[in-house]
């Protein structure tokens, strides 16, 4: 099992068969326990280590009149550091040019997922990726694929209707497959691509193609990327990737293959480590690998048996393999 990544537990209740009733997203903004998160170009704004939710009486008349309005859900019990359980959370999504808001609490900013992520609880690192896909998704799909025409959001922001025809249409997901290769003297073999650091590796990943299955995705990847033929693939998890909008279907997978084959356009090195190896050169900075609350990095610690440690780290001890 995923340890961290992801949970069955989601951090907020979507409350799927009463948001696309008529009036849902007034009757929650009418209620003064409900918290406010700003969105606007792939950022949401952040405060110290933690999303800055705001207080509706503060955002009450000032965004602008096209700003869009979603409902994320409520908080699960216990799902939340800090907000209580049951607060009902309403995105605004600001035109990407509607200039920053001023509503902002003194020392909070804007920031991408990218910056946010190693700061934020994995509570609110769940709650800006789902903030992130469904703004996306608003922002990319303004009209009809039928018809061209306009659409207008639904359903608390998680449907788009035609205006011309009435068809309906819902948030998009690209599947993708990401995969951590394993050798028959159990070393993983991990990636290096050309966009990426020289010394930075890790799994290898692709979007599924149309009428493939995940497990035949996982195996044409690593084929066209590394060289190495899977003859085994274990589904282990999953993590939505909205950027722009992935779901990555995660997998351990075995070969007997031991000399990969970079394709050279994407993959720049192919290297195996044993977990004795790869611990080493993280700490002594000869590779790095992806952060943490990354699906990338779960599936190493799965095959590692355990974390990793990093030189930052408090304690940066080589953490202890498990057999
Ligand atoms: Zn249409």
């Amino acid at each position: 099992m995923i340890q961290a990544l992801p949970s069955l537990e989601a951090v907020l209740d979507r409350d799927c068969e009463q948001r696309v009733e008529p009036g849902y997203l007034e009757a929650v903004q009418a209620r003064p326990g409900h918290r406010v998160l700003l969105f606007q170009a792939g950022k949401a704004p952040v405060h110290g280590n933690a999303l800055a939710f705001l207080d509706p009486a503060g955002v009450a008349g000032g965004l602008p009149a096209d700003t869009l309005t979603i409902y994320l859900g409520k908080t699960v019990d216990g799902s939340h550091p800090t907000l209580p359980d049951g607060t009902d959370l309403v995105l605004k999504v600001l035109a990407d040019d509607a200039g920053a808001p001023a509503l902002l609490p003194e020392g909070a900013e804007f920031l991408g997922y990218r910056d946010a992520a190693g700061l934020l609880s994995a509570a609110d690192a769940a709650i800006f990726i789902q903030a992130q896909a469904v703004a996306n998704w608003h922002n990319s799909h303004p009209r009809c694929p039928r018809c061209g025409a306009a659409t207008e959001s639904e359903w608390a922001g998680w449907m788009r209707r035609c205006t011309v025809d009435g068809s309906e249409h819902f948030p998009r997901t690209d599947p993708a497959v990401i995969v951590a290769i394993v050798g028959a003297d159990e070393k993983i073999l991990l990636a290096s691509n050309f966009a990426w650091p020289a010394n930075r590796y890790s799994t290898v990943a692709g979007f599924v193609e149309a009428g493939e299955s995940a497990e035949q995705a996982a195996v044409r990847e690593i084929a066209e990327e590394v060289g190495v033929k899977l003859h085994a693939v274990e589904y282990l998890g999953s993590q939505a990737w909205p950027f722009p909008r992935s779901l990555m279907l995660g997998f351990l997978a075995h070969t007997a293959d031991t000399v990969p084959v970079p394709d050279g356009v994407e993959v720049r090195e192919a290297r195996w480590f044993s977990r004795e190896e790869l611990q080493s050169a993280v700490l002594s900075g000869d590779a790095g690998i992806p952060g943490r609350l990354s699906i990338a990095r779960e599936l190493i610690e799965h095959w590692y048996g355990g974390p990793i440690s990093e030189p930052g780290d408090a304690a940066a001890t080589v953490a202890g393999v498990r057999a």
